[in-house]
């Protein structure tokens, strides 16, 4: 037997003992890599994956291959890592000079220099009535950087491509023959920048290093509210790049005028260049993203199907495509498209009001689980790192999946302050847009909390 058709009979035995959520969830993307004297090495995508089937399925997958061969004694789990992937994919394009994007592994390469994440680009952007205001003036600033519009300031809601717009725009600059020196910070991230480098009396040294660029590119800056230090320094900065020309690229989730406690003059700064704002995509436009994404995926889903995503999610371009992960996860174990019922079962809990499906205790059993913590423990105070990832992740979810009010969730982690748990909500929802692989493992947890009473 060949350690692809020994995993198969495993596989095969397991699917009918779990259900066909939890084995996605845990057994997409294993494979046996290695048997030798008696132990067989299987490879799993993540840390997760590992230590759930270290834990709940390591004797049943014994047992089954035992019964297949007897000499197996042991099985170790191994993660592979995208890194090795990267490895061995760009060996391969190497000698088979496969393009990049055809390897799929775009979406892991941030430039060091820029922070700017190669998978965003204009090429996968789709245009529509929601965006395209903002669209032409980024097309605008890339013709004449610093000339056009200085700043310009584009707003929207979650999900809508904002990150999306501002990073493409920094990568068309930064190629070419010659390329403008670009640099992409989240605001969250230049606010500890900014406060550790005072403490650290290095600021003088960021703010020449932030003054080098041609093109300054702040995300989400609506978290410089009541950051007062943050506003200071930002302010100086932008006008130092303003005199000399240099283009200022900034993002919010709400209009300049409504950001809270930021100061009249950055306010009269964001606001005296283009406003540019996104709205919510038509039908159409949510239709053509999606088709857009399959062609990305390299994946074929049954139009009706597509159709119903459409008609269905409307107000983030984040969760459409969370959907369409999920019919890929499906199709990818059962190796079929799934059918239009299938789809509609799957997505349930993305297009139905979550809250129907899920109740606090829910979100704090499935995160203990997955972490492998005693529900008690999220609600400690300890400082250790292996509780307060977890404590954060489910303040995170209280909020997202329940509207949970910050001061809410703040006293039911033993009565911390709201900002406490904003922060928190912030780290985690930076965390999940910044590390792909931090995002599948939210991923699995969210599957586990709808599927826990499937
Ligand atoms: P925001 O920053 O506004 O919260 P993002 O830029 O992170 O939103 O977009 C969320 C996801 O949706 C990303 O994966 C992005 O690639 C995708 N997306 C958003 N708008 C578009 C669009 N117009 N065309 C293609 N993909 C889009
Ligand atoms: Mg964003």
């Amino acid at each position: 037997m060949t350690h692809q058709e020994l995993w198969q009979t495993v596989l095969a035995q397991i699917q009918l003992n779990i259900s066909p959520a939890n084995f996605a969830t845990w057994f997409t993307n294993t494979k046996i890599v290695c048997q030798e004297e008696g132990t067989v090495t299987v490879s799993v995508p993540n840390s997760f994956a590992k230590e759930w089937l270290e834990q709940k399925y390591n004797k049943e997958i014994l047992k089954i291959l035992r019964t297949l061969d007897l000499s197996i004694k042991e099985i170790i789990y191994q993660i592979e890592l995208p890194a090795t992937k990267i490895k061995e994919n760009s060996r391969r394009a190497e000698t088979q000079e496969l393009p990049a994007e055809q390897l799929g592994f775009a979406e892991l390469e941030t430039d060091k220099e820029t922070n700017l994440n190669s998978k965003y680009s204009f090429q996968n952007y789709i245009i529509g009535p929601f965006n395209e205001l903002a669209y032409a003036a980024a097309e605008a600033i890339i013709k004449e950087p610093g000339k056009a519009y200085n700043p310009l300031f584009i707003y929207g809601g979650v999900g809508l491509g904002k990150t999306h717009l501002l990073q493409a725009v920094g990568n068309e600059l930064s190629k070419g023959s010659s390329p403008y020196k670009v640099k992409y910070i989240p605001s969250d991230k230049l606010i500890s920048v900014i406060v550790n480098s005072i403490r650290n009396n290095s600021i003088e040294s960021l703010k020449s290093d932030l003054r080098k660029v041609d093109v300054l590119i702040v995300d989400d800056v609506q978290f410089f509210a009541g950051k007062e230090k943050t506003q200071e320094e930002f302010f100086h900065t932008f006008n130092d790049l303003y005199q000399k020309g240099k283009q200022i690229i900034l993002s919010s989730d709400r209009p300049p005028k409504a950001i809270p406690a930021i100061t009249e003059r950055l306010k009269s700064r964001f606001e005296g260049g283009m406003v540019a704002d996104v709205s919510l995509p038509d039908y159409e436009t949510r239709l053509a993203i999606l088709k857009q994404k399959t062609l990305e995926k390299n994946t074929e889903v049954p139009p009706k199907v597509l159709e119903y995503i459409a008609a269905n999610i409307q107000k983030n371009v984040r969760e459409i495509e969370s959907a369409l992960n999920r019919l890929l996860i499906f199709q990818k174990i059962n190796n079929k498209v799934p059918s239009f019922e299938e789809a509609k079962k799957l997505l349930r809990t993305i297009i139905v009001s979550p809250s129907k499906f899920t109740n606090p205790t829910r979100i704090i059993q499935a995160i203990s689980e997955f972490y492998d913590l005693e529900d008690k423990s999220l609600f400690c105070s300890s400082r250790k790192k292996e509780f307060v990832k977890p404590r954060q992740l489910a303040m995170y979810l209280l909020r997202k999946e329940l509207s949970f009010s910050f001061p809410a969730i703040g006293r039911k982690f033993g009565g911390k302050d709201h900002t406490t748990v904003m922060h928190a909500c912030q780290l985690i929802n930076r965390e999940i847009q910044e590390s792909e692989r931090f995002s599948q493992e939210v991923d699995l947890i969210l599957q586990k909390i709808y599927i826990m009473d499937a």
